[in-house]
């Protein structure tokens, strides 16, 4: 039977059940809370804090979810493995790279025509993430991240993107990209992945729900990708009430098959340092784990989307997501 890696090791596709895929357990820059954290970063208690959330989420009836938290958002293994032993949820965690312009200069020097010739060395690392495991933890990743945010592609970002494309083929580990609505960055990001030959079907175009855009997102559904409508709780981005409607006017279309859902949440973010607790229930009443458990799934059913419909984006996508492709590389 087909497995999927977590944080805990390989679980079977046919038990990951109701899967969130792409949310964050911690959204951090280590250096930041290194440097500037010391008055509002309690390890210990932001660790139990997330335990008491993910138990929360379970009981709900959520029992997995995909962290695309990669390098420039903080990914921290070890932390995420003391949580994960102590919730049922099962956590997916990502290799990749999370920049919008410029490569990191870790990075800019060295690989094909660069002052230190070699071979691409964003492929290795992400090869070793997914076969060998993360940082000497044996934690493997079972997907890539990278992002697609500005409307023209910066040399940095197509060099992500094209690393991201060749470690699926490496790896047969499926892609997950955040991408802009409102640029439609979607749009490149299939174009880039099919001059490099990526089975779209492997591939999330997240954050596509911050677009009402019927055109755009079947469009690129009928590519084969699927879309991320998975930033419910973000209603700046697009309100809830607006994201329904699409989800709806896309199932009554037929592409319940298309779509996987998710808040793009997470316990703590350091964007907002230390004023976090204080803020996110003001600007983000709604961002949290439970938001679609409680109140989008039953709006999605009122408005006449399926429960059939509601398996299909919560359980059935995911596990075609994860499932490797015959003869595809473990
Ligand atoms: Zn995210």
């Amino acid at each position: 039977m087909a497995s999927v890696e977590t944080v805990r090791g390989p679980v079977e596709l046919s038990d990951l059940g109701p899967t969130l895929m792409h949310e964050h357990v911690f959204v951090l820059s280590t250096e930041h809370v290194q440097n500037y954290g010391s008055t509002w970063w309690d390890e210990e208690a932001r660790v139990a804090d997330a335990i008491v959330k993910l138990n929360a989420l379970h009981a709900k009836g959520i029992h997995t979810i995909v962290d695309p938290t990669v390098w420039g958002l903080g990914r921290d293994i070890p932390r995420i493995q003391r949580i994960a032993a102590q919730t049922p949820v099962n956590i997916i965690v990502a290799t990749g790279l999370y920049v919008y312009e410029e490569l990191p200069q870790q990075y800019a020097y060295r690989g094909p025509g660069t002052l230190i010739e070699m071979p691409e060395p964003m492929v290795t690392d992400f090869a070793r993430d997914i076969t060998e495991g993360i940082a000497g933890t044996g934690v493997k990743a079972a997907f890539l991240k990278c992002c697609m945010e500005t409307p023209e592609l910066t040399p940095g970002v197509e060099r992500i993107a094209r690393a991201v494309a060749r470690t699926h083929l490496e790896t047969g580990a499926p892609i997950t990209v955040h991408t802009s609505g409102p640029h439609q960055t979607g749009r490149n990001t299939v174009r880039i992945f099919q001059e490099e030959g990526v089975d779209l079907t492997k591939v999330v175009i997240g954050h596509a729900g911050d677009s009402n855009d019927l055109d755009y997102l079947t469009g690129l559904a009928d590519q084969g990708v699927l879309l991320g409508m998975d930033r419910f709780g973000l209603d700046l981005f697009n309100p809830t009430a607006e994201r329904v409607k699409t989800i709806v006017a896309l199932a009554a279309r037929g592409y319940a098959p298309s779509m996987v859902l998710a808040h793009d949440a997470n316990c703590f973010i350091d964007y907002w340092g230390g004023a976090h607790d204080q803020l996110r229930p003001v600007a983000a009443p709604n961002w949290h784990y439970e938001h679609i458990s409680d109140d989008v799934l039953p709006a999605l059913l009122e408005a006449g989307v399926t429960q059939a419909q509601l398996d299909t984006m919560l359980i059935e996508n995911p596990v075609r997501y994860f499932t490797r492709a015959q003869g595809g590389a473990a």
